[in-house]
């Protein structure tokens, strides 16, 4: 709990009076991940009075419980709170479904959303940024009868969170089980119960564990500010190009990407837990997803990304769609696409894995990609493992050596071995280190004193000799 700050001239709550507001004057604070619905429907218990007359303490307005996904009144509850929830761009991203369409908004799109939360203004947030197609948003919200009971232990009431109603949650990640719903008409500031699963399902493990891997992936989008539509495109399109679902033969087929979908587990998965959606599905909804120009819904973006890397673990799953240029790396057979396609030297993560790699051969191995690409991305990038740098120093090394020698030898022909040692001490000691045969071969042709030299010590040995 806490207070609410007393009103300051000018100030929200002296503003909220002047609206014929009350101010509250306990305020809980967020639980955990809860949602907005979440906190208002605790804050009808303790406000203790009638459904409606909670809608009009917290939104100003009777019919507010109506509007458990958002509601279009968060500048009331700004007044009323005195702005101690956060401020109405934090509330709508952090404790309401809008967290699932923010980051698939186009940036003029999400400045405007910006701008209205700025201000505090009366719009209607779903409609109007929610690509609210509602077959595929459903009209539930939904709760995991584990996570009521932990909440019921922990704070004496179960929460709404968020992560279970976003598009897709159909799981809960931490119990592994599907959630209850509940649909909206009875939604008068309600809160779960704690109660058996109601859900009826039947699923394979696989099928289960694709369910969850979309929940966590749904839950993974709060906070998040943008994902990056276009580089998901391209890798769903190496991944299916992998898949040998699409060719790079002919053009890609609405036909053949509908019949990879129907026999993923994550198809037979929906077909039981969401079947409202399956007039959706039955569309040509992936080649609209990738070919097509116009957004889509978040949803269809997560189901097409989950499908497509089933049998992968989640937290890959859910990192490459964050992080989509990163899962082409990490693709075996991705090869073609992998290094033709765009700025990959900007690539950071592989440029690192290459330098730090020993051998050509190691950096291959980590990259999961073959000997012939990295040599290509070593070209292509300037950039090469440890030991094709130091192989690169030592080549570079021997030349200078070499041409240091090669010119004292070719400025005077009748120098002497004794010579080249004394004026080209650095070049030689490095050859008779790294490449002595080198240095032999190179020596063997000079004799081992100059010729005048070798008169006077001739002459000096016949002098002895007498
Ligand atoms: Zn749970």
């Amino acid at each position: 709990m806490r207070l609410a700050e007393s009103a300051a001239p000018g100030s929200p709550v002296s503003a909220a009076r002047k609206m014929s507001s009350k101010p509250l004057h306990l305020i809980p604070d967020w639980r955990g991940d809860e949602t907005l619905y979440s906190w208002s429907a605790r804050m009808h218990r303790l406000l203790g009075g009638a459904t409606k007359e909670t809608g009009k303490r917290l939104f100003g307005a009777s019919h507010a419980y109506k509007e458990w996904a958002v509601s279009t009144r968060l500048d009331y509850l700004e007044l009323v709170t005195g702005g101690s929830l956060g401020n109405i761009r934090s509330i709508l991203l952090q404790r309401t479904v809008l967290a699932a369409y923010y980051p698939f908004l186009r940036a003029e799109q999400r400045q405007d959303f910006d701008e209205r939360a700025a201000i505090a203004q009366r719009t209607p947030w779903l409609t109007r940024f929610g690509m609210r197609a509602s077959t595929l948003d459903g009209s539930e919200m939904r709760w995991c009868p584990c996570c009521a009971e932990k909440d019921v232990g922990d704070w004496g009431a179960a929460r709404w969170r968020l992560p279970h109603q976003m598009p897709g949650a159909w799981w809960c990640v931490e119990h592994g089980m599907p959630l209850n719903r509940l649909t909206p008409g009875r939604a008068e500031w309600i809160l779960p119960g704690v109660s058996e699963s109601s859900a009826q399902l039947m699923l394979t493990v696989g099928q289960q564990q694709t369910l969850l891997i979309l929940s966590a992936l749904a839950g993974s989008l709060v906070g998040q500010e943008q994902i990056n539509l276009v580089s998901i495109k391209r890798a769903l399109l190496a991944r299916l190009r992998d898949m040998g679902v699409v060719t790079s033969m002919k053009p890609v087929s609405p036909v053949d990407l509908q019949d990879w979908f129907v026999k993923t587990d994550l198809a037979a998965a929906v077909e039981q837990v969401q079947p409202s959606i399956q007039t959706i599905l039955a569309r040509p909804w992936i080649y609209e997803t990738l070919l097509k120009r116009r957004s889509n819904h978040p949803l269809l973006w997560m189901m097409l990304w989950v499908a497509a890397f089933e049998g992968t673990s989640q937290q890959e799953v859910v990192r490459g769609f964050h992080e989509p240029d990163a899962t082409l790396i990490w693709q075996e057979d991705g090869q073609g696409m992998l290094w033709v396609e765009g700025n990959f030297q900007g690539d950071d993560r592989v440029q690192a894995i290459v330098r730090s790699a020993e051998t050509i051969r190691d950096a291959a191995r980590q990259l999961n990609v073959s000997i012939i690409t990295v040599r290509r991305y070593m070209r292509g990038a300037q950039c090469s493992p440890k030991l094709v740098r130091a192989e690169d120093r030592r080549q570079s090394r021997k030349e200078e050596a070499l041409a240091e020698i090669e010119s004292l030898i070719q400025v005077n022909p009748g120098v002497s071995r004794t010579d080249i040692h004394q004026k080209c001490k650095v070049a030689v000691s490095w050859l008779s280190k790294w490449e002595p045969e080198l240095l032999a071969s190179l020596l063997a042709q000079k004799p081992e004193v100059r010729e005048r030299q070798l008169e006077l010590e001739m002459s000096n040995y016949t002098q002895t000799g007498e």
